[in-house]
């Protein structure tokens, strides 16, 4: 390979789309609310650290991990301001987070436990923030034992060890509009922050909203909305519309150099099982990509590819590093480029159409691009 050749594939990732996502959905939620940019499992694939630094110059105020170690990650790539991470197992380094700075999730007594305790050796307090179970039925405090973890962390937070900075929840069925869980879980939260007030709890943010909601639901609003998915510029499902109706754009195309063409007779059996067998004498080319980057087995004979402006499908079976499309009489030079997905204006499929194809969501198809993969800012 010669400096100038394409690589072998590429997610490139539209910083200036992700911004743009970023104001479009501050300015659909308004100014009564501030905006939580979700930059959990490697920000959904496209690189935690560069969209980290991206959505806060476009005015996010809050980033949002699930694992401490990813919000550790942040703050050791020089990163500064309000964090906040929800996914504690036993064991964490809690002391670490809250000497980071990290607004700490605590879903139950045990994690509140934990969190006092390394607050003690910190010798400082910890800022967390309580999470209730409306209806997830996920992570979270079920309204029973919420009087007790109020109780609790109110009592710690007289003690000096915690300050008790946010009331939060998430939704289990924000891009399905309408499901009948979406009121239940709004009346739940409300009836949990009243109670929590009344016991003394002054909550510097309230928030339930995930990317649906933020796009469909504003009396879930709130003081912050966290998103993730419509930030990537996609749509957290069909029913809730697509990307351009909210003024979002895709921000990764995942594009793949065409590593081989060749000519073969009909009746030819293509990859692994022979799922696929040429119907006429055809051209094949050769993918570079497979399971392990992330591409969908499941998707195999259906997954789209634009190869030289004509859409394709995968033919045959998707192997773990490259899979195979039918040009037909068409027989581009190696090294052409295959576009997988992208924001879709050059004809390319989008991620929700290889969704679609794998019977998934495309939260899955950005998130599972693998580390093999060279991200490229542009
Ligand atoms: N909040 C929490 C607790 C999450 O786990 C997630 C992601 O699943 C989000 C917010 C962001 O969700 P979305 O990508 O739908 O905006």
């Amino acid at each position: 390979q010669t400096s100038t050749a394409a690589p072998r594939a590429r997610a490139e990732v539209d910083l200036a789309a992700l911004r743009g996502n970023v104001r479009a959905l501050r300015a659909r939620v308004g100014g009564g609310a501030g905006l939580m940019a979700v930059v959990k499992s490697d920000a959904y694939g496209h690189g935690m650290v560069p969209v980290a630094r991206a959505a806060r110059a476009a005015g996010a105020g809050w980033l949002g991990t699930a694992t401490p170690h990813e919000a550790l990650a942040l703050r050791a790539a020089g990163i500064d301001g309000r964090v906040m991470c929800w996914l504690w197992t036993p064991g964490d380094p809690w002391r670490e987070g809250i000497e980071a700075d990290l607004d700490i999730a605590v879903s139950g007594m045990w994690a509140l436990r934990e969190v006092t305790a390394a607050a003690r050796e910190a010798g400082r307090p910890a800022r967390i923030q309580l999470k209730a179970d409306t209806g997830l039925g996920r992570n979270g405090c079920q309204p029973a034992d919420w009087p007790e973890l109020v109780g609790a962390s109110l009592a710690a937070q007289a003690a000096g060890l915690v300050h008790v900075t946010g009331l939060w929840s998430h939704f289990a069925c924000a891009d399905e509009p309408g499901h009948p869980s979406i009121a239940r879980q709004l009346d739940v939260f409300h009836g949990m922050l009243a109670y929590a007030e009344k016991e003394g709890v002054t909550p510097e943010v309230r928030h339930i909203a995930n990317s649906p909601a933020a796009l469909t639901l504003p009396e879930s609003y709130f003081d912050l909305v966290r998103t993730g998915v419509a930030m990537y510029g996609l749509s957290p499902s069909p029913e809730i519309g697509v990307p351009a109706d909210f003024g979002l754009r895709p921000v990764m195309t995942l594009a793949a150099s065409v590593a081989l063409v060749k000519g073969v007779p009909a009746g030819h059996g293509v990859s692994y099982g022979h799922r696929y067998v040429t119907p006429a004498e055809t051209h094949l080319g050769l993918i570079p990509l497979g399971y392990a980057d992330g591409i969908p087995r499941h998707a195999s004979g259906r997954g789209p590819v634009l190869v030289g402006g004509v859409r394709r499908r995968v033919a045959g079976t998707v192997a773990m590093d490259q899979f195979v499309v039918d040009l037909g009489a068409d027989t581009p030079e190696p090294g052409a480029e295959a576009i997988l997905f992208g924001p879709g204006d050059r004809g390319e499929p989008t991620a929700e159409d290889w969704a679609r194809a794998a019977d998934t969501i495309a939260y899955e198809i950005v998130t599972r691009i693998g580390a093999r993969v060279p991200r490229v800012y542009v």
